[in-house]
């Protein structure tokens, strides 16, 4: 009997290197954020438009809540990489960043709800609801929307995003707001403890 055991099929990460070696370079000749934000979308796009590259234990959800786990983060904390795994019914509660960000959709769909703050601090709604679908890409940021609440858009089973901020996401201290407009602190850390091996080319 052969005693080799069979090999595990890894995931073929090329996709998030390229994905995350472009975004640096990106930020490093864009003179301004809007820059980023534009082709930093594309890159976001294509990276998502295909879904053979993201390494199981990452899209792991859990019954208790939704997962965020760090994908990569630069060196220099200019950026983040995450995915975010929502089980049936999940949802963020209302939240901002302080960075920019973009959120791509891998897997499912995923459902986004804008807020503004007003003068008197009220959070309210502003629009109605987007369902976001795979493939799709949305940006938020202090420049053109911060706040908002986002949930699994399917109902009977997990839904899979990528989402990409400027700065060490898990480590900025930020917001989230009750119905009233109470602001919380929010420091939402990650789920994982150790990052996809992207750098092995072997
Ligand atoms: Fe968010």
């Amino acid at each position: 009997m052969n005693a080799i055991s069979p090999i595990t099929a890894a995931s073929d990460t090329a996709p998030l290197r390229d994905f995350v070696t472009r975004l640096a370079e990106l930020i490093d000749i864009s003179r301004h954020q809007h820059e980023v934000l534009a082709t930093g979308s594309a890159l976001l796009a294509r990276l998502i438009a295909r879904d053979d590259w993201l390494p199981a234990a990452f899209a792991v959800p859990s019954p208790e809540r939704y997962q965020q786990y760090l994908l990569h983060c630069d060196s220099r904390e200019r950026f983040s990489v995450v995915s975010f795994v929502w089980g049936p019914g999940q949802a963020t509660p209302v939240h901002d960043h302080r960075v920019w960000g973009l959120v791509g959709v891998l897997r499912g769909a995923e459902r986004v709800q804008r807020y503004v703050r007003l003068e008197d601090g009220a959070v309210v709604p502003a629009g109605d609801a987007v369902l976001l679908e795979a493939g799709k890409v949305e940006a938020v940021g202090p420049d053109i929307g911060d706040i908002h609440r986002v949930a699994n858009g399917r109902d009977d089973g997990p839904s899979v995003s990528i989402h990409v901020y400027g700065g060490n996401i898990g480590v900025v201290e930020r917001a989230t707001y009750a119905t009233d407009g109470t602001p919380k602190r929010f420091i939402s850390g990650y789920a994982n403890t150790v990052l996809p091996n992207i750098w092995d080319r072997s």
